[in-house]
């Protein structure tokens, strides 16, 4: 979501003409887009910002932003108060209004014409949100808090937005909001919402992400299984393996609910690959608990899972003891081995199999599962094509066109 956000902001800029650097000397502006997910992303951004003064102060003229979610928690004046050089604090309950903050600090230029363009996936690949916030109240999470409750974006907005950028030259869609599957706006689903998506032209290839175990249904399912182009990849986080975990967290689902409602996906498209995010040391979590995570890696089958330790937020969880960070730290490094030989597992389990590749270049593109496909040559770049999986090296698959 953050990173969908960023491609908003450098949009509005390239609307006004200017273009994008990474180089901080050339820079007229810098944006710092925070996230304050964990604290270790609050403390990056803060050092991020702080380390900023020193262009400032060579360049008195240039102009920083600060926007997005630790932003909105930390608020405006905070920001300023600690750095008096920071030009714009945008949170991210408003980020849809950057441009208004932009002609603020820059002036009203003419707006010129430029190509959809990405800063972190391949040009190929658009993201096009369709919700904004969240309205569960998962124990440990500060998005509720920092974006605010879930709001849908009208059908018209998503398709009229994935239309540009398919126009501008995508030819893959990925559909964004925390609870993505739990879209609803009018009569539209979730469902139908994706149906239109896919009558749009031009349009190869169709993700999401992320959706909540909460939120598929049968219609869902039906689709999955009739529609090649949504592809063959979930990302489903689950957080935990132990009931008793998941209850303190209020996911509310059960392992065994999680488990069954992958195997049902999996029946509706067979060879679909799913990854997961879990935490790691929520209060009170058990040796037991733990293993139960563990165990639940091999169980799941997930083709690749992001790991993190739990990092307090709110002041709601019911703290119970915390287990320390060397045990965190411990089972952090238990959990990321156990991820890493599956993922060699269901790696070697695709050898021999056909995947559909949208090629990027002449001889690599991503398959519909989200593997990472690499053949000889000949690929047309923004053209899917079928290949047979002759080996997998490291997170990637080798494989020859068909
Ligand atoms: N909405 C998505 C869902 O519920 O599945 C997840 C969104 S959250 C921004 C991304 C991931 O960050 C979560 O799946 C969770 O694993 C992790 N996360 C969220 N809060 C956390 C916390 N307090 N400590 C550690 N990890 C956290
Ligand atoms: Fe946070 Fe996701 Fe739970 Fe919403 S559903 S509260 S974003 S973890």
């Amino acid at each position: 979501m953050n990173e969908a956000d960023s491609e908003d902001i450098a949009a509005a800029f390239r609307r006004r003409g200017y273009s994008l650097t990474d180089d901080l000397k050339k820079a007229d502006a810098v944006v710092v887009n925070t996230c304050t997910v964990r604290q270790r992303a609050e403390d990056k951004a803060i050092s991020q910002i702080g380390r900023l003064r020193v262009w400032k102060e060579k360049k008195p003229e240039g102009k920083i932003f600060v926007v997005g979610c630790a932003a909105q928690k930390l608020g405006e004046k905070n920001i300023k108060g600690r750095f008096g050089f920071v030009d714009e604090v945008v949170g991210a309950k408003s980020i849809e209004r950057f441009e208004d903050s932009l002609i603020a600090q820059l002036g009203p230029t003419p707006e010129s014409e430029t190509a959809h363009q990405n800063l972190f996936r391949s040009p190929r690949t658009a993201y096009v949100t369709i919700m904004r916030g969240c309205s569960l109240g998962c124990s440990y999470c500060i998005v509720p808090a920092v974006r605010g409750p879930a709001v849908f974006l009208s059908p018209e907005a998503v398709l009229a937005d994935a239309a540009d950028k398919l126009a501008a030259g995508a030819q893959e869609i990925v559909l964004l909001g925390q609870t993505v599957n739990s879209y609803k706006h009018g009569r539209t689903t979730f469902s139908e919402l994706l149906k239109k998506a896919l009558a749009l032209p031009g349009l190869e290839r169709l993700r999401f992400m992320s959706p909540h175990p909460l939120y598929f249904d049968k219609a869902f399912l039906e689709l999955l299984a009739a529609e090649p182009r949504l592809a063959r990849y979930i990302h489903l986080p689950v957080q935990s393996g132990s009931d008793r975990i998941l209850k303190l967290m209020r996911r509310g689902y059960t392992r065994g609910q999680y488990l069954e409602l992958i195997g049902r996906l999996r029946a509706s498209a067979p060879g679909l690959a799913v990854s997961t995010d879990f935490i790691v040391g929520y209060p009170g979590e058990t040796e037991k608990d733990f293993e139960d995570t563990l165990t639940l890696v091999r169980e799941g089958r997930f083709s690749l899972a992001y790991c993190f330790k739990y990092s307090p937020r709110t002041d709601k969880p019911e703290m119970a003891t915390d287990i320390g960070e060397a045990e965190m730290e411990a089972r952090l490094e238990k959990l990321l081995a156990a991820v890493k030989e599956n993922s060699r597992l269901v790696l070697d389990e695709r050898i021999g199999k056909i995947v559909e590749v949208l090629f990027e270049t002449e001889n690599y593109g991503r398959s519909s599962e989200n593997f990472a496909v690499r053949v000889k040559a000949g690929g047309t770049p923004g053209k899917t094509a079928s290949v047979q999986i002759t080996g997998a090296a490291k997170n990637t698959l080798n494989g020859k066109l068909l």
